[in-house]
C-alpha cells in the first residue's frame, strides 16, 4: 500500500521561519494542481496501489479551490483503487477557513484537516509573520470542530520572547477545544530566511536551548494527562486517530511526492526529489519530462535511518527487525553503542524494542545520532 503527497507551492505571505519551497507570486496558482494530475499520470507506474493516504501540503494548499480538489482526488480515484477507510488530509490555514470553504471541501474527499494555528498569541503570530491573527485561530478550530471529526491543531513551541507559562496557556487553549490530534514543532533558525536575517543582526534572541527542552517537557507530560498518545517525537493522537501519513512516513513506507520540491520514496531504497522551481518544474510536465533527483541508500543509511524513525516513534526499535534487515555485524554494533544511554538512563529495552525514556525524549535525534554507523 502506498501513500501520495501533494506540495502545492503557494501562499499568501511568507513566514519568517520557513524554508520550505513556495511562491507568493499570484501567476500559476490555478493551473499547479492540473500539472500535478498529470505528473501523477506520468508516475503512474511508481504507485503502490491501494492508496492509504493522500496529503496536500505546501506551500498552502487552503487557498486551492475545493472544486479543483475535488476534480484531482477524483481522477486519483480513477486510476488507482483507495483502501476504504483512505485518510485524505489538507494542511490549512485559519485565514482561509469559513463555513462555505469547509461544505464545499468535505464534498471534495478530504475528510482530514491540519490546522496551522501555531500560536493562539498575535505576538508570536506577529514575530513569525503569520498571515492570521488570534481572533481567526479561534474562529476556524470552532468551524472546523463543528465539520470534521478528524482535524490537528499544529503548534509551534521554542518561539523567541515566550516564557513557559505563555506556552502552558497556549496548550491550554488548544486543549479546551479537546481535538483529536495535536501537531507541535520546534522553531528552528533555517539558513537565509528571515528569521535567520534576524537572528545574525541581533533582532531577535533566541531562546534558550534549556527553556525549548521545557516547553517540549511540559507539551509531552499535559498531553499525556489528557490521553493523548505521543505516538511520535512531534505527534500526539487520541486512540484511532493517528495520523495516516504520518506514520508510514516514519515506518518507511513508499510515498510518491507531487509537485515542485516534493520527495519521493519507493519504500526500499530510492529517494527521489522534484525540482524546487515553479516554472521549471511546468516546462518540464509540458515536455513530457520531470527534473528529477535522486539518490540510492546504501545498507549503512537504511540502518541510521531506521534508528532515526523508530527511535522517534513511541513503539522504539526492534532488535529482530534489525538482525533480520541489516545481519548479526548490526546487532553487535547496536547493543554496544547503547550501551551508555542505557546506562545514563536516556534509553530502556521494552522486550524486544529499544525505546527513548521520557526526561530524555527532546534529545532524540543526538541519541539516534550516537548509534549510527558512520
Ligand atoms: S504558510 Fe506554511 S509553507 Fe507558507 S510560508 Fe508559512 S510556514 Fe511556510
Amino acid at each position: 500500500m502506498s501513500n501520495i503527497y501533494v506540495h502545492y507551492p503557494f501562499c499568501k505571505q511568507a513566514c519568517h521561519y520557513c524554508n520550505f519551497h513556495f511562491s507568493t507570486k499570484k501567476t500559476g496558482r490555478d493551473e499547479m494542481l492540473d500539472l500535478i494530475c498529470r505528473e501523477l499520470k506520468i508516475r503512474a507506474n511508481e504507485v503502490k496501489a491501494p492508496l492509504e493516504s493522500i496529503y496536500f501540503g505546501g506551500g498552502t494548499p487552503s487557498i486551492i479551490q475545493p472544486k479543483s480538489i475535488k476534480t484531482f482526488i477524483n481522477s486519483v480515484k480513477e486510476q488507482f483503487q483507495f483502501i476504504p477507510e483512505i485518510e485524505i488530509t489538507l494542511e490549512a490555514n485559519p485565514d482561509d477557513i469559513n463555513k462555505d470553504y469547509l461544505l464545499n471541501l468535505k464534498t471534495s474527499g478530504i475528510n482530514r484537516l491540519s490546522l496551522g494555528i501555531q500560536s493562539f498569541f498575535n505576538k508570536d503570530l506577529k514575530l513569525m509573520n503569520r498571515v492570521h491573527d488570534q481572533r481567526q485561530a479561534l474562529k476556524s478550530i470552532n468551524l472546523v470542530r463543528n465539520h470534521f471529526n478528524n482535524y490537528s491543531i499544529d503548534l509551534i513551541y521554542g518561539i523567541p520572547y515566550t516564557t513557559l507559562n505563555n506556552w502552558k496557556n497556549n496548550l491550554d487553549i488548544a486543549l479546551d477545544f479537546n481535538p483529536p490530534h495535536i501537531s507541535a514543532y520546534a522553531l528552528t533558525v533555517e539558513k537565509k530566511t528571515a528569521l535567520d536575517f534576524q537572528v545574525k543582526e541581533k533582532k531577535i534572541t533566541l531562546l534558550d536551548e534549556e527553556l525549548v527542552k521545557q516547553q517540549y517537557d511540559v507539551l509531552v507530560e499535559k498531553l499525556e494527562q489528557k490521553g493523548y498518545i505521543n505516538y511520535e517525537f512531534s505527534n500526539f493522537g487520541k486512540p484511532d486517530y493517528f495520523s495516516v501519513n504520518n506514520l508510514n512516513y516514519w515506518n518507511n513506507k513508499p510515498y510518491l511526492g507531487l509537485g515542485p520540491s516534493s520527495h519521493s520514496f519507493d519504500g526500499v531504497s530510492t529517494r527521489s526529489w522534484n525540482i524546487s522551481n515553479n516554472h521549471q518544474y511546468k516546462r518540464g510536465i509540458e515536455a513530457g519530462k520531470l527534473f528529477i533527483g535522486q539518490e540510492k541508500l546504501s545498507k549503512k543509511d537504511r540502518y541510521n535511518e531506521y534508528l532515526m524513525t523508530s527511535l522517534r516513534k513511541n513503539e522504539g526499535a526492534s532488535l529482530t527487525y534489525v538482525g533480520k534487515s541489516f545481519g548479526n555485524t548490526y546487532v553487535t554494533y547496536l547493543e554496544e553503542q547503547v550501551a551508555r544511554h542505557l546506562h545514563e538512563r536516556n534509553l530502556f529495552w521494552d522486550g524486544d524494542f529499544l525505546k527513548i525514556s521520557n526526561r530524555a525524549k527532546f534529545l532524540t535525534d543526538g541519541i539516534a545520532a550516537d548509534l549510527f554507523i558512520v
